[in-house]
């Protein structure tokens, strides 16, 4: 088959690098499956694979990417640094260790994945992530799961702002607080869970009236919703028909008022971990 060309636009951020505004995740897709799942995407258009450590399937993305006939420079690999490795030496470990599985020498971006508060030191690991992008190891460092009151801590002691907040974010999950924090700060929004997960949103009459009116699916007119908040999205899919067709919304455009009906829905809460509790 064919590689499709970058497939979506590019957004700047606040140091000039530039990241694909959708892109593909990989949380739990297991190991023997991650293969084949991101050589689809890269061959659907996708240029930017979202793994993590914790995932357990670095090598694997690794892997697709070496053998996929795109350009290591055209892929924009991101991990994250796991909870068990917060703190100035065992984040910079942590980094060689997932730079290993993945086989490369330089990430495009590396995150802290959640800010864990109750061990109180994510300034720490922000300043070995700091020392990372000093060194050239990633091009761009940013965090995930920050609320605003974690980015005002963190703001304090940085000398780096973070380029980007990976947060779940979705219809019924609109985070406008941390999304207007950014904005005055020059952070890019990244959307996980952005389809929620592919359960009850998609089936809500709000979503699948925008749909219909744009013949398309209702992950579609989500993800679509997305992009015209400006956010980076990474929706997973291992069904190869979902990859590719979650990548084509870049041919119809939302109204502002079925923006508004989307931003609007409010039955739809936050379906994972709350990062002011969440320390495992
Ligand atoms: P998503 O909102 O991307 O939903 C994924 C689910 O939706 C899967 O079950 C998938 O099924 C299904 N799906 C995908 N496409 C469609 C479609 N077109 N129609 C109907 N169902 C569909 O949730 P995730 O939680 O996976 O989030 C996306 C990514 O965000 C993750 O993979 C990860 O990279 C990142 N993430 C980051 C977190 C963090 O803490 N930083 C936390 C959670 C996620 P199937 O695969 O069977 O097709």
């Amino acid at each position: 088959m064919s590689i499709v060309p970058n497939a979506a636009p590019n957004l700047a951020l606040n140091n000039g690098v530039e990241i694909p505004q959708l892109g593909f995740g990989v949380f739990q897709v297991p190991a023997e499956q991650v293969i084949d799942a991101v050589r689809t995407a890269l061959d659907a258009g996708y240029r930017l694979i979202d793994t993590a450590a914790a995932y357990g399937n670095e090598e694997g993305v690794g892997r697709a990417i070496a053998d996929s006939g795109v350009a290591r420079e055209d892929i924009f690999v991101t991990t994250k640094v796991w909870n068990d490795d917060h703190g100035y030496d065992k984040a910079l470990k942590a980094f060689d260790a997932s730079r290993g599985r993945l086989g490369l020498d330089v990430l495009d971006m590396y995150l802290i994945h959640w800010p864990t508060p109750a061990r109180d030191n994510f300034a720490q690991t922000w300043e070995a992530l700091e020392k990372i992008y000093e060194e050239g190891g990633a091009r761009v460092v940013g965090v995930c799961n920050f609320t605003v009151a974690h980015l005002r801590q963190l703001l304090e002691t940085a000398s780096v702002v973070p380029a980007v907040n990976q947060i779940e974010l979705h219809p019924g999950f609109a985070q406008s607080e941390v999304r207007d924090f950014h904005d005055r700060h020059g952070i890019v929004t990244e959307a996980w869970s952005p389809i929620g997960q592919g359960k009850g949103l998609l089936d809500d009459p709000a979503v699948t009236k925008v749909a219909d009116a744009h013949g398309t699916s209702p992950a579609q007119a989500v993800l679509r919703w997305h992009i015209q908040l400006g956010n980076v999205v990474i929706p997973k899919s291992v069904t190869p028909d979902r990859i590719r067709s979650n990548i084509d919304v870049f041919g119809f455009e939302l109204t502002e008022g079925e923006m508004a009906a989307l931003s609007g829905l409010t039955m739809f809460g936050r379906l994972g971990p709350d990062p002011d509790q969440f320390n495992g």
